[in-house]
């Protein structure tokens, strides 16, 4: 989620002197949509806080508010990780995702602009591009970003909100149970959504819509689990200083 509250100030402290929290939040939630911070990943609080040159109450913040969007894991005793969605939580994500998206598609047709249309070939034009490249990461954060479309154009604050968290976990259930680890969001998938909302036919959007979550499920195999490896340093994009 973008920031859209930057206070209107002249000094010139960075974003993470400013707002740690946020730095911390936006890092971790970035690096989880890219699949940087696999499932099951430990966040020490010690390492986040030298890496983000901030206290360590600033850390426990950031990390209680991404444990509130199910993003981190807080364990008794031991820590932070980031989730390990069981296969239950798993459907239940994509359920979830399916009602979201198939409700947010009556306001998508009475809303979209030829602007947005026009917004949402270029996310899958860009998304084609990466996964050509074999650029993995951006593959990922433009799937994801694509069906973030249907949220802002449907202008509901609350299942944007709830879309923002279900996709950042489907992007970290795909990375534990998908044996090949991609987005499987396919092309023609996303484009035939956008030819439904320019031809404004809910029922094609809505059977569209559910079909390709309904693909993106069936890619997962929950006897296959995919381990983490690498630092934390790594996996944020970080260089230790
Ligand atoms: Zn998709």
């Amino acid at each position: 989620m973008t920031n859209t509250t930057t206070p209107n100030t002249k000094d010139s402290t960075t974003e993470t002197e400013k707002m740690p929290e946020q730095a911390i939040i936006s890092s971790i939630t970035s690096a989880v949509s890219e699949q940087r911070l696999p499932a099951g990943t430990k966040l020490g609080e010690q390492m986040l806080s030298d890496l983000f040159n901030c206290n360590r109450a600033n850390v426990r913040r950031a990390l209680s508010t991404l444990a509130t969007m199910h993003v981190v894991e807080l364990r008794p005793n031991k820590g932070a990780f980031i989730v390990t969605p069981s296969p239950k939580e798993a459907e239940d994500v994509f359920e979830a995702r399916r009602t979201i998206e198939c409700t947010l598609a009556c306001s998508v047709i009475k809303n979209a602009t030829a602007e947005d249309t026009a917004n949402m070939r270029r996310t899958i034009a860009a998304e084609a591009k990466a996964r050509a490249r074999g650029d993995k990461p951006a593959e990922l954060r433009l799937s994801r970003e694509f069906h973030m479309h249907l949220a802002t154009i449907a202008n509901n604050q609350v299942l944007e909100k709830f879309l923002t968290e279900l996709t950042l976990r489907t992007t970290l259930i795909i990375g534990l149970y998908n044996e090949v680890g991609s987005s499987d969001c396919a092309e023609d998938e996303h484009l035939g959504i956008v030819q439904a909302i320019e031809a404004r036919d809910v029922q094609g959007l809505i059977f569209l819509i559910d079909e390709h979550l309904h693909h993106l499920q069936s890619s997962l195999n929950f006897e296959h689990v995919n381990k983490p490896f690498s630092t934390l340093a790594e996996r944020l994009t970080i260089t230790p200083s």
